[in-house]
């Protein structure tokens, strides 16, 4: 493939993947955001920001570069990126092994996120995805490096995908988009579930190795039938 051609591949990934958001009920308005890595290349692609989930489309969807600036003459360019976009830029920037990032104010997982409080894994799909608890990251304003600095802080070394920052909302990491969407979608269906398991008194802890085992054969032996991932 040649880089435009992958370029437009991400375009089209990225603005399909936007509607998963919507169809899991993980957004309202124009809240929300996915974005790609170009393979190979120091770019990615973006949502654009303020516009309405009906119009994504391939060619409004924003490429920049890896300190978050649009590439000038590019399809949609003439908008915006979308204002989470330092943050996406700072996360790529760190962790080269991160080919997707996807964020949302999703309900659940943002009201663990304003009590500061991580999700313990106290179910084994909590253990499969993501090994463990959901950490939270710290409070940041938007509009610089800092909520940037709080994702790859808490995330580097840590088997979550996900990171719940604090007062705030969702971020999740993936090998690519559709790795990050995924983890967006679990890690809300989790919140809402271990939400629901606490009001009925206290969730029960699972041990560790256990923990450590449901987590290895997922990632590994389960994780070779991509179809089912
Ligand atoms: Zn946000």
């Amino acid at each position: 493939m040649t880089t435009d051609e992958t370029i437009r591949a991400i375009r089209e990934q990225v603005a399909s993947l936007h509607a998963e958001l919507v169809r899991y009920g993980l957004v309202v308005w124009t809240g929300g955001n996915v974005s790609g890595r170009v393979p190979g290349e120091e770019l990615f692609v973006i949502k654009p920001s303020g516009v309405s989930y009906d119009e994504l489309a391939p060619d409004n969807m924003i490429l920049c570069d890896l300190d978050g600036r649009v590439v000038p003459g590019t399809p949609g360019s003439e908008r915006a990126p979308s204002s989470d976009t330092a943050a996406h830029a700072y996360v790529y920037r760190n962790m080269p092994e991160v080919g997707g990032v996807v964020h949302t104010h999703s309900t659940y997982a943002t009201a663990w996120a304003a009590r500061g409080e991580a999700i313990p894994c106290v179910l084994t799909a909590m253990a499969d995805e993501f090994g463990g608890e959901i950490p939270v990251g710290p409070f940041a304003i938007i509009g610089d490096d800092s909520i940037g600095r709080g994702i790859v802080a808490t995330l580097s070394g840590h088997r979550s995908r996900a990171v719940l920052m604090q007062n705030h909302g969702v971020f999740t990491i993936g090998k690519d988009a559709r790795d990050a969407v995924k983890a967006a979608v679990m890690a809300e269906d989790v919140a809402r579930t271990v939400h629901i398991s606490r009001q009925l008194g206290e969730p029960l802890p699972i041990a560790a190795d256990k923990i450590d085992a449901l987590f290895d054969r997922y990632q590994n032996v389960y994780g070779q039938k991509q179809a089912d991932k």
